[in-house]
């Protein structure tokens, strides 16, 4: 069962008579478990649909309609999946007490993986949820894959029960499912000979696998320090090198890069990043994977959409991360629009210094940074600081912290997003 939490004016559901908290129970006589089923199951231009009212009638419809023609109801959230591991490396270990409760949720969901590209470990799927991914032919998926190794897998995710990732992939990709797989990179654990077999084993799969991507372990002052450390330079210098070794052979093979480094591995190796070409379609670029690059890219040839600049000053608010990487797009930004972009990187005071990812900023970094910036003509921030709600991970809100800086304050993906509208005068 799922229940409607808003009914859009005009569709097919209002016509209807359905209702905020109809339960939505079943169509063509399949029971309805969540989204997927909903959207999956709808996706027919005749369907039965079985639903309770709010006042306990049940009634069964009998739906006609083209397949554009949505039915027109938004759904309460799926109950997401928890996660069935404990690594050690976990964020959620590293988070300070006093935020909200639903950032403590571990969640490992393979719908969200297909859905939103959160990387999942597929460890917590039931015989139905296979089924499910296989029938609905849920592709790609994101999976967290760390090592093909399963005693070494088993050790980073700190269970003892999780089945072997290779021949789970195998399973969904004899029915056709594709997959994006990435390592977290704990130094000790999965680097060195791990990750070169690791790589190699993900390759030698074949096309199924679309790709793997090389993340360092981010901690936090929170963080098990104990038990796991962030690599060094060198460490990550040296899966760099395993990155382009694989890469040079996919490339003459397969005519894909498929292995790539994260932007934080390259900083954290001091070495330069490497040209846009070998992030092939970009598609791990929620991972941090290219984002530099995919940011130049993206403002490349978009001079007359973000006209209208010349002579102002725009602060650019960001992580410390991409603190170093920003002034390779600022540049040639400033060139386009003839504005001044002044950068401005935050310590985390949150997670401490450690944690320079941009979107892990709480708003009062942001508010404290800002509130003497009368100088400035337009402060951009990076738009995954803010949740689908526009809070930021501390519960401020975008708005609160627009009334409380002197200037206009914009969110933003990709420059042009946020340079499209001039400032006021
Ligand atoms: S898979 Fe590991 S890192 Fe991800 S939520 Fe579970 S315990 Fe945390």
């Amino acid at each position: 069962m799922i229940k409607v939490t808003a009914v859009h004016p005009g569709s097919i559901a209002a016509e209807l008579g359905l209702q905020a908290g109809t339960e939505l129970l079943s169509v063509n006589g399949r029971e309805l478990e969540d989204f997927l089923d909903w959207e999956f199951l709808t996706a027919e231009e005749q369907i039965i649909l079985h639903v309770r009212q709010p006042h306990g009638e049940e009634i069964e419809y009998d739906i006609e309609r083209p397949l554009s023609e949505p039915i027109g109801v938004s759904l309460e959230p799926a109950r997401i999946r928890r996660c069935a591991n404990r690594c050690d490396f976990c964020f959620v270990d590293g988070l300070p007490d006093g935020l909200r409760d639903v950032l403590y949720i571990r969640d490992d969901d393979y719908r969200l993986s297909f859905r939103y590209g959160n990387f999942a470990t597929l460890t917590n799927l039931k015989p139905h949820d296979v089924d499910r991914v296989i029938e609905y032919r849920l592709s790609p998926l994101y999976v967290s894959v760390h090592a093909t190794d399963p005693v070494v897998r088993r050790y980073l995710l700190r269970n003892p029960t999780a089945p072997e990732i290779l021949p789970q992939l195998r399973t969904f990709a004899d029915h056709g499912i594709e997959f994006h797989t990435q390592v977290v990179m704990s130094p000790g654990v999965n680097d060195g000979p791990v990750l070169r077999q690791t790589l190699t084993d993900l390759y030698d799969f074949g096309p199924a696998i679309l790709g793997c991507s090389v993340v360092p372990v981010g901690l936090t002052e929170y963080s098990k320090h104990h038990l796991v450390r962030e690599p060094t330079a060198e460490e990550c210098r040296a899966a760099i090198r395993l990155i382009e070794e694989r890469s040079a052979v996919a490339l003459a093979e397969r005519h894909r890069h498929w292995a790539y480094g994260a932007d934080e591995l390259y900083l954290r190796a001091g070495v330069e990043l490497p040209s846009a070409e070998i992030y092939d379609d970009f598609d791990q670029i929620e991972n941090g994977v290219g984002s530099v690059r995919w940011l130049q890219q993206r403002i490349a040839g978009q001079a007359e959409a973000m006209a209208g600049w010349a002579g102002r000053r725009i602060g650019v608010v960001t992580g410390t991360a991409m603190g170093q990487l920003m002034p390779m797009v600022l540049e040639p930004l400033r060139r386009m629009t003839g504005a001044e972009f002044e950068l401005i990187p935050l310590v985390n005071p949150l997670f401490g210094a450690s944690v320079t990812t941009a979107g892990l900023l709480p708003g009062r970094a942001f508010a404290e940074a800002l509130a003497a910036r009368r100088d400035l003509d337009l402060a951009l921030l990076p738009g995954e600081t803010i949740n689908e709600d526009g809070l930021f991970i501390d519960s401020m809100s975008f708005e609160s912290l627009t009334a409380q800086v002197p200037i206009e304050v914009r969110l933003s993906q990709d420059f042009a997003d946020a340079l499209g509208t001039a400032a006021a005068a």
